[in-house]
């Protein structure tokens, strides 16, 4: 099968573990940086097979974070994130940032969310793609900027910015500190997707979804939790599956014991998605080779996953219209 060909969705991609290692490279020395020479860098950025933890994994992405503290970075690296992905037929991307590891160096989020919005934009005219935006609020930061980052992004609701997410490191019962911000989130007209149930607690699923989750990043621990398991197949929520990335964080001891199939059988809608094209080592292409070589997926599963991933796209009507037609 020739996977590159194969039209995709990514919804779930994290833009500072994304970016091009020669983009990081070039953005650091610019800016007077120690950096290791391209090869050296490029696989620090890359995440081992088998990642101590999740902490270990997030540490990847701490150059990123330091360079993208203007306005060009951020817009480059979007840009080049879209036309990466264009270039391997993903038809329809959404990245996900957290705009408040971008302040360190004096921008405002009004300037740090407009750049990604441009730099995607930009791709959008060029390439072949559609896609969104989705801000995330990093569960290891305090809480006291999230109602600026919820209202100052809320005003590009209508200009590419879609959803807010709770991302990086997950503790037991974290939606009780971010329920009333994904309320507010959820009422200023956001979609939302929380990662949760990624290591090892799958009742976080059950509480994401009870606080207004629309979809679950990962999600992959609902088979521990049979209350979770239930309210995912019930509201029909999506799991942002990353299966690379699943291995990496030790979610799953290797990719054939991955959930995936499992749930696709239960009647669970899951898709595919990289996680992170860079720390990850990952594209479209690769992760959807690896799962349907691994599972012996034919066509006909493959488009079952790309509908469920159409369906929960945070986009309109007439997008995933445009999306579907490329399977038929
Ligand atoms: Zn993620």
């Amino acid at each position: 099968m020739n996977y590159k060909a194969l039209p995709k969705i990514d919804l779930h991609c994290h833009l500072d573990g994304s970016a091009r290692p020669e983009t990081l490279r070039e953005l650091a020395v610019e800016r007077n940086l120690q950096v290791a020479d391209i090869e050296s860098l490029r696989s620090s950025l890359i995440a081992p097979e088998s990642c101590p933890s999740l902490d270990e994994y997030l540490k990847r992405f701490e150059l990123a974070v330091q360079v993208m503290q203007d306005k060009a970075s951020l817009e480059r690296i979007a840009y080049e994130i879209f036309e990466d992905a264009s270039y391997e037929n993903v038809k329809y991307l959404e990245v996900r940032f957290g705009p408040l590891l971008h302040m360190n160096k004096g921008l405002n989020l009004d300037e740090i969310i407009s750049s990604v919005l441009k730099g995607m934009n930009d791709a959008k005219e060029k390439y072949d793609i559609e896609g969104g935006i989705i801000i995330a609020a990093l569960r290891t930061m305090p809480t006291d900027r999230l109602d600026d980052l919820i209202e100052t992004g809320s005003k590009y609701l209508d200009k590419g910015l879609v959803g807010f997410d709770l991302a990086s490191s997950e503790v037991a019962g974290f939606c009780d500190t971010f329920k009333p911000f994904v309320e507010k989130a959820k009422a200023l007209g956001y979609k939302i997707t929380i990662h949760a149930g990624e290591t090892g607690v799958g009742k976080n699923v059950f509480d994401a979804v009870t606080i207004g989750a629309d979809r679950i990043g990962h999600g992959i621990h609902i088979h521990s939790h049979q209350k979770a398991f239930d309210i995912v197949k019930k509201h029909k929520i999506v799991l942002e599956t990353c299966p690379s990335s699943n291995v990496q964080t030790k979610a799953v001891t290797s990719m054939e014991n991955h959930p995936i199939k499992d749930f696709m059988d239960a009647g669970i809608l899951v898709t595919i998605n990289t996680d992170n094209r860079t720390v990850s080592n990952t594209s479209m292409t690769k992760e959807v080779k690896r799962v349907m070589e691994t599972f012996n997926l034919d066509l006909s599963d493959y488009h079952k996953i790309y509908e469920y991933s159409v369906q929960a796209a945070f986009t309109s009507d007439e997008i995933k219209e445009k999306l579907l037609a490329y399977i038929r």
